[in-house]
């Protein structure tokens, strides 16, 4: 058997990617490539913030730039966008490295931080101040705020804006050598107080802060913020086409005003609609909260969308690709079905891993006519998907468990598994009838007896008679003990940000959404399961093992059911 674990993947990730489907940006490129716009070069980047672990939005946000890039003979570079020193941490940095390689992307040598640019930042600055298109504001960020004016009101130009050049150079010299207490100063791009656009209303370039740095340590006590950082990051880096989300539309003016100011490279800024998928929360922001308070167990909870969450609940990164892949891009924001994610990742679990047996919640099933004693090796198709994935052997007993669900002593209509007097067929096994129960003192049955024919080994009667369902099972002296992790969605609604007056998002969250079955019995060919791998559990879903597990200690993580409602809907629609 062949599990698929990580180490397959890599080789997997090289396998030939689904053709790209075209979408507005891509149109952009193309028409760029064919104008000869930049010399007929694409170079995007993915830019994070170090200041918490990716999520499945930033999925989409790789793909699109790591694709886009690959599809025309591009670049991706990896650029950390770390201008803020309170909220960055080397913990985020190496998480947000693994993440990339793992959804399969390659930046080469190309990763970069903006805080390399911080002395050409700086420099930039001083050109600025010396064109007479930026100063040193004395206001407080309060009262910045306060004269900033509103959609329909102009902002008023602070009593500082007209300060000799000579003035600003020598305060901003000052404030970067240390010389003003945090939020004493600013440096501010002279603009226009009455854009009609906020952010074009001088917008703050530069904020003192007296914080230590992940990578610059204590070199600088000022900052520069999002707006003068990144789109001259973009230009230095030659970046042709900076895909970004749509919240940052507005920024577009200033993104290019600065870029025109400086006379430096001219990338472009093109926006896309950010991914929201329903019973999930993408803010890391709100996931830091999560991890904080203690509502998962860290960023790779299984339940969590982070990249790490999702790996260790089994997702693989062809499955997000393809996902990615199919939502496309748009200049609206929506929201995506969960359960259409969950569809490319059956679609890709179906086609790869192996099929075994596992019960979750075991009842003894007894065999009266079986021999005693008696072990017969019953031969088990590993894929039926996959013909080269071939079989094994999976010991059959007069002992079994099966699954309790799968018994009903009175059974409902449309119940077709096990009830007395009722046929049913053991996968790999026989046609088993059952014939009797035996309860314990509080009336709930703890064991089924039944008999079997002989004539049915393999699972097929010989005289052609059917059986309405085919059950799963494991052979109680062989059966090796699980713990398994089933998860639920981590909330109740589909708009975690949907609450009454009052309340929180926290107050969305699942109580159910973790249930830890202790006591699973699986096959023994389980028995050397590797951190890492999956598995399908006949009838139940897709499985992985978790990293918790130790030797003779398995733990499993559910990472979905079998049933696929989208499908159907897709079925229904077509
Ligand atoms: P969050 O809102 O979760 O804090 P962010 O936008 O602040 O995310 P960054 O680290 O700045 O996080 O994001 C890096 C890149 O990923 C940016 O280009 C951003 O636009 C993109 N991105 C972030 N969230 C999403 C999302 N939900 N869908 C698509 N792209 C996203
Ligand atoms: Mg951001």
């Amino acid at each position: 058997m062949n599990p698929l674990n990580p180490a397959t993947e890599a080789a997997a990730a090289t396998s030939a990617a689904p053709a790209p489907q075209s979408n507005f940006i891509r149109d952009i490129v193309v028409h760029d490539l064919e104008i000869n716009k930049f010399g007929g070069k694409v170079q995007t980047r993915f830019p994070p913030e170090p200041n918490g672990y990716l999520h499945l939005g930033h999925a989409k946000a790789i793909c699109l730039n790591f694709g886009l890039a690959a599809e025309f003979g591009g670049k991706t570079n990896l650029r950390f966008d770390d201008t803020n020193p309170e909220k960055e941490e080397q913990e985020y940095v190496d998480s947000i490295i693994r993440d990339v390689r793992w959804l399969g992307f390659d930046w080469e040598d190309r990763m970069f931080y903006a805080s390399d640019y911080f002395d050409q930042l700086y420099a930039w600055a001083v050109q600025l101040i010396k064109a007479d298109k930026a100063y040193v504001d004395d206001l407080s960020a309060e009262e910045i705020r306060k004269t900033r004016g509103t959609l329909t009101e102009p902002g008023q130009n602070s009593p500082y804006r007209h300060r000799s050049v000579e003035e600003n150079l020598d305060l901003f010299e000052r404030m970067r050598k240390g010389e003003f207490p945090n939020g004493s100063r600013t440096l501010r791009a002279k603009i226009d107080m009455a854009s009609p656009n906020l952010n074009m209303r001088d917008p703050v370039m530069y904020r003192i802060l007296h914080a230590e740095h992940h990578r610059t340590g204590n070199k600088w006590c000022i900052y520069p913020l999002y707006d003068f950082a990144h789109g001259q990051s973009d230009s230095l880096e030659k970046v042709t086409h900076s895909i970004c989300t749509l919240e940052f539309e507005d920024h577009r003016p200033l993104y290019n005003w600065f870029i025109e100011q400086l006379g430096i490279f001219p990338s472009q800024q093109i926006e896309f609609d950010r991914l929201n998928l329903t019973y999930t929360l993408l803010s890391k922001r709100k996931l830091l909260q999560l991890v904080n308070e203690g509502h998962v167990r860290g960023w790779d909870d299984p339940r969590m969308p982070t990249l790490s969450g999702v790996r260790r609940r089994g997702y693989t990164p062809e499955a997000l690709r393809n996902f990615c892949n199919s939502i496309g891009v748009s200049k609206t924001n929506g929201s995506i079905e969960l359960a259409m994610l969950e569809h490319f990742l059956r679609e890709d679990l179906n086609k790869r891993v192996p099929r075994v047996m596992a019960v979750l919640r075991p009842l003894k099933l007894v065999i009266d006519n079986y021999p005693e004693g008696q072990v017969e090796e019953m031969d088990a198709i590993n894929n039926p998907e996959d013909a080269s994935a071939g079989t094994r052997k999976v010991p059959f007993s007069r002992v079994l468990y099966i699954e309790r669900d799968d018994f009903r002593e009175i059974p409902p209509k449309q119940f077709y598994r096990i009830s007395p007097g009722r046929e049913v067929r053991l996968r790999y096994g026989y046609f088993v009838t059952c014939t009797n129960v035996v309860k314990d003192a509080n009336g709930e049955v703890v064991e089924v007896h039944c008999t079997y024919d002989p004539a049915t080994r393999g699972g097929n009667a010989p005289d052609g008679r059917k059986v309405k369902s085919t059950i799963h099972w494991a052979s109680a002296a062989h059966a090796i003990n699980a713990e398994v992790r089933v998860y639920d969605n981590l909330f109740l609604k589909e708009d975690p940000n949907d609450v009454e007056e009052g309340r929180d998002w926290t107050s969305n969250l699942n109580p159910n959404s973790l249930e830890v079955i202790r006591d699973a019995k699986l096959e023994p060919s389980l028995d050397k399961a590797a951190s890492g791998a999956r598995y399908q559990f006949e009838r139940l879903g897709y499985f992985c093992v978790d990293p918790d597990t130790k030797p003779g200690a398995l733990v499993f993580n559910r990472t979905v059911p079998l049933k696929d409602t989208w499908a159907k809907l897709e079925k229904r629609a077509a």
